[in-house]
């Protein structure tokens, strides 16, 4: 008996020996920021609010708003000070997404998008700037997509101005929509390529100048594939999870991109199961570039286990000249969840030298 429990005793000795030499970077370590606002609690109890999008006005950037889903309740439209300005019920939005100039048949309008759990469906909805209310365009119960909807973004290309879709799902599907308006100016959706993941994803967003579609599969990483429907559903994993990676733990979830060019900036993952945020550079090889997260202070909480993120490098007004960050807080000091809002310039100014 002794002849073999020694030998284990040894083995276990050298696994620990070898863990504890493999300490994780330094340059990982996430550096801390303040929300300086954030939104109104979700009228939803328990896990509910998921994703924000940033809508800026073209005029009062003071006017923009944040559109967060209730997954349980529809869309919340939030001021920039975290306010309600309304709040839509319907359906069971998941994720939220924002694009200009969607062209309708006598006019362009700015459209928000969403995948609705409840029918599977895509609804797609135009901002009136005036009053800074949506109109849904999307008739019935929405698109169908023809599997379970998880995870959603928005795309517009640039050159052909065609707008695409893309919703994710639980089994690793995902479908790439073709947006269009018809005579009436209802919105439908026709698919052009379908791409598929080997586990569950959802955090997902486009690069409409570079031309890359970013998905997180949740339990693995972040893929990239290229946006147009024609190039193959080929994609790369450019930023695994694990101790060894900026991401540390599943999921990763929310993922946007900080624009500094037309070219270059900064995407940003949000790693749910450590809290955090990794930012790496927008433009190949895709470095790591930091990480960060919100922590308490003194008026507003910190934000944990964040679902979906949001970022804008255009201002917000007042404060919030270099843009902002948005990220659900999935728990908010013993409230319902909300969003937390934090000036770009703010987590830029924490990292050595500082980001643009
Ligand atoms: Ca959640
Ligand atoms: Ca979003
Ligand atoms: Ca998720
Ligand atoms: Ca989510």
């Amino acid at each position: 008996m002794r002849s073999r429990i020694i030998p284990a005793l040894l083995a276990s000795i050298v696994v620990l020996t070898v863990t504890a030499c493999q300490r994780r970077p330094e340059e990982f370590r996430a550096r801390a920021v303040l929300a300086t606002a954030q939104t109104s609690p979700v009228a939803s109890a328990e896990d509910a609010a998921d994703d924000p999008a940033i809508w800026i006005h073209p005029t009062n950037p003071s006017l923009s708003l944040i559109i967060g889903t209730n997954k349980k309740d529809g869309l919340d439209l939030y001021n920039v000070d975290g306010s309600l300005h309304q709040r839509y019920s319907f359906g069971m939005p998941n994720n939220v997404d924002v694009r200009y100039g969607f062209p309708l048949p006598d006019r362009r309008v700015d459209i928000v998008a969403t995948e609705d759990r409840t029918g599977n469906t895509i609804r797609v909805f135009a901002v009136d700037a005036e009053s800074r209310t949506l109109a849904e365009l999307t008739t019935g119960d929405g698109i169908p997509v023809g599997h379970d909807v998880y995870g959603s973004a928005l795309h517009h290309d640039p050159t052909t101005d065609q707008f695409h879709f893309f919703v994710g799902s639980k089994t690793g599907e995902v479908s790439q929509f073709r947006l269009s308006a018809a005579a009436d100016g209802a919105v439908s959706g026709q698919r052009v390529r379908t791409l598929r993941l080997a586990s569950q994803v959802e955090g997902m967003v486009a690069d409409d100048e570079l031309g890359h579609v970013y998905i997180g599969e949740e339990a693995r990483g972040v893929w990239k594939f290229p946006v147009a429907p024609d190039s193959g559903t080929e994609g790369i994993l450019i930023a695994p999870i694990g101790f060894r990676h900026p991401i540390r733990r599943p999921d990763v979830e929310g993922l946007t991109i900080y624009r500094t060019s037309s070219a270059t900036g900064y995407l940003i993952a949000s790693s749910q199961g450590s809290n955090e945020y990794v930012i790496y550079t927008r433009e190949e090889p895709h470095r790591f570039v930091g990480t960060f997260r919100i922590a308490p202070g003194a008026n507003i909480g910190g934000a944990g286990e964040t679902d979906g993120i949001d970022v804008t490098h255009r201002s917000l007004g007042p404060g919030y000249e270099s843009g902002a960050f948005v990220a659900q807080d999935g728990r908010n000091r013993g409230e319902n969840q909300n969003f937390k809002i934090v000036p770009w310039f703010h987590i830029a100014g924490i990292f050595e030298p500082p980001l643009e």
